[in-house]
């Protein structure tokens, strides 16, 4: 069955089955673009499914592996085909992972594994939308960084992962800005998702107390940043990293 995604502009959301990517998913959809929610696990399409009976809006979930080249090249033939759509209009790289250590504990895997999502994936995705936003003259890029990227103990992978994000979306905003592309960066603090659950509690509870707005963010909140960020409103915007952390920086 071919989803025609008819006038709407089609969004695509890596790790978009995990707290952050489903909430950004929500906003979008009441924007009224077509989403494709990439994820590992087959889950996703169970995802989607539900969000569109509660949104009622336009949403497939797909099953990819950002980490692998030709998995990004078939999820974007898939996506073309599925929504009879050319080009891609939006691209949240917001696929992540942490594997935290400090640096004399860390292991190569652990290293390799987090680049490898968090850096690559958004290389890998991004090359596959970049010609056709070109082509339409129109797209926006939405990298996920976050707070860590200043350096964090204990996360010199994730770190670099999301320092490195920052130069990946400074470049493409210097390259393809002249074809009405933008790209940007979130930096988020302390969101409470799955994600955070590694972190132990008597940490958390120091990070929440130093937080000047005196509580985690929520996963609602970053997405109406990148509702904003994808927005006519936002087209004088391009290459900024946006922190949105409550004023907290580790
Ligand atoms: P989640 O762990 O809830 O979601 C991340 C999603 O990415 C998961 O569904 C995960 O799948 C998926 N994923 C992992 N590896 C791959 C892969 N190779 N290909 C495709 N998908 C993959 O995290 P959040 O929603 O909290 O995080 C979203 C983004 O926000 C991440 O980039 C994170 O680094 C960033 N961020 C989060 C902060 C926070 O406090 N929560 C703070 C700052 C930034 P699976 O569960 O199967 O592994």
């Amino acid at each position: 069955m071919t989803y025609m995604s008819g006038n709407k502009q089609v969004a695509v959301i890596t790790g978009g089955n995990g707290g952050i990517g489903k909430s950004i998913a929500r906003s979008l959809l009441r924007d009224g673009f077509f989403v494709v929610l990439a994820d590992l696990k087959d889950e996703v399409a169970d995802t989607a499914r539900d969000l569109e009976n509660e949104t009622n809006g336009n949403i497939l979930g797909m099953m990819a592996d950002v980490t692998d080249f030709t998995s990004t090249v078939e999820l974007f033939n898939n996506i073309r085909r599925e929504t009879a759509t050319e080009s891609v209009s939006v691209l949240i790289n917001n696929a992540g992972i942490t594997r935290d250590a400090t640096i004399r504990k860390m292991t190569y895997e652990q290293w390799d594994q987090v680049m490898r999502v968090n850096l690559y994936g958004a290389f890998n995705c991004t090359k596959q939308v970049v010609e056709g936003m070109i082509g339409n003259h129109f797209g926006r890029i939405i990298n996920i960084s976050s707070i860590s990227r200043y350096g964090n103990r204990g996360q010199a992978n994730y770190a670099a992962s999301k320092a490195g994000l920052v130069g990946l979306t400074l470049t493409l905003a210097r390259e393809l800005g002249k074809y009405g592309i933008t790209s940007n960066a979130i930096s988020p603090g302390i969101i409470n998702t799955e994600m955070i659950s590694t972190i132990p509690a008597e940490i958390l509870k120091d990070y929440e107390n130093k937080i000047p707005s005196g509580r985690l963010g929520k996963p609602e909140e970053v997405a109406e940043l990148i509702s904003f960020l994808c927005s006519e409103k936002a087209s004088y915007i391009n290459g900024e990293v946006i922190n949105i952390n409550g004023g907290f920086f580790f």
